[in-house]
């Protein structure tokens, strides 16, 4: 199984943190990787690295050049998929909705900006998040895009603004997702939506390959499953309107026939791989 890519295991400092989703701190082991566990609540079933990085430790890992690298060599397939996914989420018929001008949308963790040039083409007004300097730079360079540099905490963006916020494989990366969730939900309108991807710890993948699953990877303080994310989501005030799992098996794991059974099936039963959850704040329907 090849992982996905990650800053290597770094000598951090790191202390044990009670449960982020109901504050437990009775846990057992979930996986072993090498220099790293995953623990999983016994009160809540959330998985989270445990001992987990301070703040500033996580800042650090995406200070440097490597993400840009690894974003550049795949960003056409990651912008195929994560079109893909926001139509499995129903997020066209959002959008056609909103009619000819939707409205102001905000990706966080965007990357070079990929995504958010294609949404520009289709009328939306753009900006994003991206801590990563290298990245972010690229995105306002070469693409003309407005990115604010810090975590969406610290960027001061003006409340219920957004229409649309997108956060793709982001949150799994968070120190604090909490506080990530809440700001969302203070940044967007009336009637608007947010996008959430992860990587689903209830997955099939995930329950066959244990620790050398491709998503348990040192970047990854959180694993959460459609039941946490779900959880942590109405307990910051939104409400889900969809959930759609998909990725049955790895490429290469199976003939291709039995891989596009298997991931149908997946897609079907909500063991995928990968998840998506559209919600919208309860509030402002
Ligand atoms: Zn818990």
């Amino acid at each position: 199984m090849i992982k996905t890519w990650s800053t290597p295991v770094l000598d951090e400092n790191r202390r044990e943190e009670p449960c982020a989703l109901c504050g437990g701190r009775d846990f057992s082991v979930h996986l072993r990787c090498e220099g790293f566990r995953y623990v999983r609540c016994r009160q809540c079933s959330l998985v989270q690295m445990n001992p987990q990085p301070d703040v500033e430790a996580v800042k650090r890992r995406y200070s440097g050049e490597d993400y840009l690298e690894y974003e550049l060599a795949n960003e056409k397939s990651f912008l195929e998929l994560g079109l893909l996914t926001l139509a499995d989420a129903g997020f066209y018929q959002f959008e056609s909705a909103r009619g000819a001008a939707p409205g102001r949308a905000l990706d966080v963790g965007c990357a070079t900006g990929a995504l958010l040039a294609e949404l520009r083409k289709r009328g939306w007004q753009v900006e994003g998040v991206e801590v990563n300097g290298k990245q972010a730079d690229y995105a306002r360079r070469v693409r003309g895009l407005t990115v604010y540099g810090q975590p969406l905490e610290e960027c001061s963006l003006l409340a219920g603004a957004y229409t649309l916020i997108t956060a793709s494989h982001l949150i799994e990366h968070l120190r604090r997702p909490r506080s990530f969730l809440a700001e969302a939900r203070r940044l967007l309108a009336p009637g608007g939506r947010l996008f959430l991807t992860s990587p689903n710890i209830d997955g099939f993948q995930a329950r066959l390959f244990a620790g050398r699953w491709r998503s348990a990877i040192f970047d990854h303080l959180y694993l959460f499953s459609v039941k946490t994310l779900t959880r942590l989501l109405e307990q910051e005030g939104f409400s889900v309107e969809r959930i759609v799992t998909w990725g049955g098996l790895a490429s290469g794991y199976a003939p291709r026939p039995v891989k596009f059974v298997f991931d149908r099936l997946a897609k079907r039963f909500g063991f995928g791989d990968v998840m998506v959850i559209s919600s919208f704040h309860r509030c402002g329907l």
